[in-house]
């Protein structure tokens, strides 16, 4: 398996598919990880440090596991495997600000990578991170149906558990709801109650 994630790795590093992506490929490999995590894509500080929230999204991503789960940066980058539904920074998207969200083509090739690393690496659990990953994962759209909730999912042939979160980004006013904050709550307590969760951690 490893030999087999390695060599997944180096084409996934090497991909240059996409002609409209700006960065290169980031992910954060874990050799048998029994816990996913997807996120959208890497903003431009994750494609020059080639790390997965390397910026502001992953300082508050990881500060909710930090303050509410009791494991740190180092101990979550260790033990969960990074991926997202796009792996290259999109570039910018100069009408609606902020980053571009991925288009069709983009998330299907990149969706290969992802499949890939799903049928190596069997994960018990998937935590989707934003809309896009709920939407690819789940088919749920809306942040309201899918955060607090487990889910069951099924692809490249596995099925596994799925717990969404919303994405971290600070242009995101959706936690400030005090009835989307404890949704917030349910994920995460679903997540350190998962035995796949509790088995590496
Ligand atoms: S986004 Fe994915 S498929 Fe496209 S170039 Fe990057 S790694 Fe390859």
């Amino acid at each position: 398996m490893v030999a087999a994630l390695s060599r997944h790795l180096d084409a996934l590093l090497a991909c240059r598919a996409c002609p409209n992506v700006v960065g290169l490929p980031v992910t954060g490999a874990v050799a048998s990880a029994r816990v996913m995590l997807v996120g959208q894509a890497p903003g431009p500080h994750e494609a020059d440090s080639r790390r997965p929230f390397a910026y502001t999204a992953g300082k508050r991503l990881f500060t909710w596991f930090r303050d509410r789960l009791d494991v740190s940066e180092e101990q979550f980058r260790e033990r969960v495997y990074i991926g997202a539904v796009i792996r290259c920074f999109p570039g910018r998207d100069p009408k609606a600000g902020g980053d571009r969200v991925p288009d069709a083509e983009e998330i299907a090739r990149c969706g290969e990578h992802l499949d890939r690393e799903i049928r190596l690496l069997k994960p018990e659990l998937v935590i989707a991170v934003g809309t896009l990953a709920s939407t690819q994962l789940l088919g749920i759209s809306q942040l309201k149906d899918a955060v607090g909730r487990m889910h069951r999912a099924k692809r490249a042939g596995r099925s596994f558990d799925v717990v969404v979160l919303p994405h971290p980004s600070g242009r995101s006013t959706w936690l400030n709801k005090p009835e989307n904050a404890a949704l917030l709550d349910q994920s995460l307590q679903l997540i350190a109650a998962h035995p796949a969760w509790t088995s590496v951690m």
